[in-house]
């Protein structure tokens, strides 16, 4: 239960409320109570001493407990509190209590005393007789000489103090609860808010795991919450166009498979099935090898697909033009072969480059056989290299059959061959080009047909960038290694 955020979220605003309230409901009772007293204490201590000034007449001479008691009850009536005249030797001589009061008796009060003493006394209370708390303030009367005539002793009910006291109380707790049920009701609705994506994301992910891949889940706001589900989104439709690439890239092999196997499977049939001739037998072997060569220049390239990011994080600085001098001299007796004219553009200075020098390689080989194939004897090919402060390019340049304008888009895609058969016969696998393209863009290069044109010729170019870094680092390392003569 407890492991939903709504319900903890719910649960902690509610029991910060619940403190807060807490805590200012006591620090505000406790303040008001203090208030409360004091200015209680204060009004009957002002009263008990005016009270006092106007007995004093009555005290020096022989005080009449009659009038005494009067004067007392006629006090009494102003403040509503219990009022007692007392002499200095504890002698009761007025009480507004007439029936029952304590006239006449002997009455031991610590606040007389502390009266007589300090000038006043005080307590607080509780009375079991009368079951309520009450405030007792005693204030002697004196000769102006300072003589104690007695004391006047106020009892007051605290009653109306914590009746005041009691209705703020409940009103802090209706207060609370009407906090707790406002502030629940707003998690609650929040919490929904955000949980409610929370829980989409999690059964969206939850149906990727099992296999349902076209997950899109609805973005409805622009929070942290929002940018996740985005994300998901396009996490998903990446994962999507994946899985698509996969399973057709599959299809593709097992396509481009069964064409060769099926023609070798017909082949040796027709062999076990028929006599044949040894010149008939011959040629249907030789049908046989080169489909078993197709199978293998395939298996080479997809080979070299999978290993392709091994062989690009082989990266290691490397001289371009030296390695485009090696891929020319290995080429050649292929160009001298078929009768064909290699020219080559390349500057002097060309840059270093960081990178997996056999992926590089492999472009070149791609981009210059695709020329030497697709030309027919007595044609030319060209490469280019030139380059600038950011950029390398290459371009290979043929005069061979060219690309009809409506496949020029679908060339760098795998398994794309203009023309199946010829591709097929002069050994393609429609993967070459495909390869070139991962490789480049690996390296953050672009590579395209800059033009083509059929029966005239085409030109393939790539370009890299140039990390100018390492350059300079070089430069400075040459510099040292061979100091100039001063
Ligand atoms: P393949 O192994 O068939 O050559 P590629 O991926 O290297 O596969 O090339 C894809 C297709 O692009 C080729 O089948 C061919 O039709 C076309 N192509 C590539 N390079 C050239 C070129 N230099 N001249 C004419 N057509 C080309």
């Amino acid at each position: 239960m407890l492991n939903s955020i709504r319900l903890r979220m719910t649960i902690t605003y509610l029991l910060l409320i619940v403190a807060i309230m807490l805590v200012t409901g006591i620090v505000l009772l406790n303040m008001l109570e203090k208030h409360y007293l004091s200015s209680e204490e204060e009004n009957i201590e002002r009263t008990g001493r005016l009270a006092a000034q106007s007995i004093i007449s009555y005290l020096r001479d022989d005080a009449d407990p009659v009038l005494l008691s009067s004067v007392a009850e006629n006090i009494s009536h102003q403040i509503n509190a219990r009022v007692i005249i007392v002499s200095t030797d504890n002698l009761v001589l007025g009480d507004s209590v007439r029936i029952g009061g304590l006239s006449g008796s002997k009455i031991e009060r610590p606040e007389i005393q502390d009266a007589l003493k300090l000038e006043k006394g005080c307590s607080i209370q509780y009375s079991h007789i009368s079951k309520q708390w009450v405030l007792q303030v005693a204030v002697p009367a004196r000769e102006e000489d300072g003589t104690p005539l007695g004391v006047i002793f106020l009892a007051s009910s605290l009653n109306p103090v914590y009746a005041t006291l009691a209705a703020v109380q409940r009103f802090l707790l209706m207060f609370t609860f009407l906090a707790l049920l406002f502030a629940g009701a707003l998690v609650v609705f929040f919490s929904h808010h955000l949980t409610v994506p929370i829980k989409r994301l999690t059964s969206a992910a939850q149906q990727m795991a099992e296999g349902k891949l076209d997950q899109q889940i609805p973005i409805t706001s622009r929070d942290e919450i929002g940018r996740l589900a985005q994300q998901f989104n396009v996490m998903a439709s990446r994962i999507m166009e994946t899985n698509q690439r996969l399973t057709r890239f599959v299809a593709d092999v097992s396509h481009e498979l069964r064409t060769p196997l099926a023609s070798i499977h017909l082949c040796l049939q027709s062999m076990q099935e028929y006599e044949m001739k040894p010149e008939e037998q011959k040629e249907f072997l030789d049908d046989i090898y080169h489909e078993t060569q197709r199978l293998i220049y395939l298996v080479e390239d997809l080979l070299e697909m999978t290993r392709r990011q091994e062989v690009a994080e082989k990266v290691e600085v490397f001289s371009l033009k030296a390695l485009l001098e090696g891929v020319l001299d290995s080429i050649q007796p292929r160009v001298d072969r078929k009768e064909l004219k290699l020219f080559t553009e390349i500057d002097e200075k060309l840059p270093l480059l960081n990178m997996s020098p056999e992926a590089l390689k492999r472009v070149l080989f791609n981009l210059l056989d695709n020329a030497i194939k697709y030309t027919p004897s007595g044609g030319w090919l060209k490469l280019i290299a030139k380059s600038d402060e950011n950029n390398v390019r290459v371009t290979v340049q043929d005069t061979g059959c060219g690309i009809p304008e409506e496949a020029i888009p679908y060339i760098f895609e795998r398994f794309y061959r203009v023309d199946k058969a010829r591709s097929r016969y002069l050994g393609g696998t429609g993967l070459g080009l495909a390869i070139c393209k991962e490789i480049i863009e690996h390296y953050g290069g672009e590579i395209g047909l800059e033009e083509s044109q059929e029966d005239k010729g085409s030109t393939f170019y790539f370009i890299l960038p140039v990390e100018r870094s390492i350059q300079e680092y070089h430069e400075e390392l040459q510099l040292v290694e061979s100091p100039e003569p001063v």
